[in-house]
């Protein structure tokens, strides 16, 4: 069950109660330990790595990466490895909330068009009552280092002292913008999400 290399990228061979735990666990552990950064892959994300070197960097630095899909499978099984599960932000977002429910844990929502983030977190409040967004905001704004709009999201997110950060921006950006920001932010896990909160958000 160790990890796979495809690409040069280590794709961890868990399932999805393993990254809950994992997550849970990284949110319980002491806060002087900077923000934890997973990552799921597709076919996709696998091709734009070969030639996407700072992509390819973030990636590298995440705790945890992920095999997405039927085309990462293949690529796993043709070097003889089955994987365990096919892990995704989709499948893993009710059993996020569930578990953050349980837990106490907050969750902040960023990226998508203006208010499908929002609608995202009312959706899920309605089927999680136990369940604290800690806030949201879209994806679309100036992401340039140091802009003092990207510094004042950065400020929103950790005055609202998120748990879990899930960034929804689609692969690159999402990866490189948690890269980017990390040493700043003080959740404790974050999570590129891709195209979640268009599905959640209605
Ligand atoms: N997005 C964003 N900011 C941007 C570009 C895209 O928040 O600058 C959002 C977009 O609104 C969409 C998501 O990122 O919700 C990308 O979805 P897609 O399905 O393309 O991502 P994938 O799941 O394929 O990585």
């Amino acid at each position: 069950n160790g990890p796979i290399s495809v690409f040069g990228i280590s794709l961890d061979n868990w399932t999805l109660s393993d990254l809950l735990n994992d997550i849970k666990q990284a949110c319980q552990a002491n806060s002087s330990v900077k923000l934890q950064q997973y990552s799921f892959v597709n076919a996709d994300c696998l091709n734009i790595s070969c030639h996407n070197e700072a992509y390819r960097r973030s990636l590298k630095q995440s705790k945890r990466i992920f095999a997405d899909g039927i085309g990462v499978r293949l690529a796993c099984l043709s070097k003889g490895h089955p994987l365990r599960d096919n892990l995704n932000g989709t499948d893993m977002f009710p059993r996020l909330c569930e578990l953050a429910a349980e837990q106490q844990l907050s969750i902040f929502l960023l990226g998508g068009e203006e208010g499908v983030a929002a609608a995202t977190a009312e959706n899920m409040l309605q089927h999680y009552s136990n369940l604290k967004i800690a806030g949201v905001h879209n994806g679309y704004f100036d992401m340039s280092g140091n802009s003092e709009e990207n510094n004042q999201i950065v400020a929103q997110i950790n005055q609202s002292n998120a748990d879990i950060l899930l960034v929804a921006m689609g692969a690159p950006l999402q990866e490189r913008w948690l890269e980017d920001n990390k040493p700043q932010l003080n959740c404790s896990v974050g999570i590129g999400v891709g195209g979640l909160f268009d599905f959640y958000s209605n």
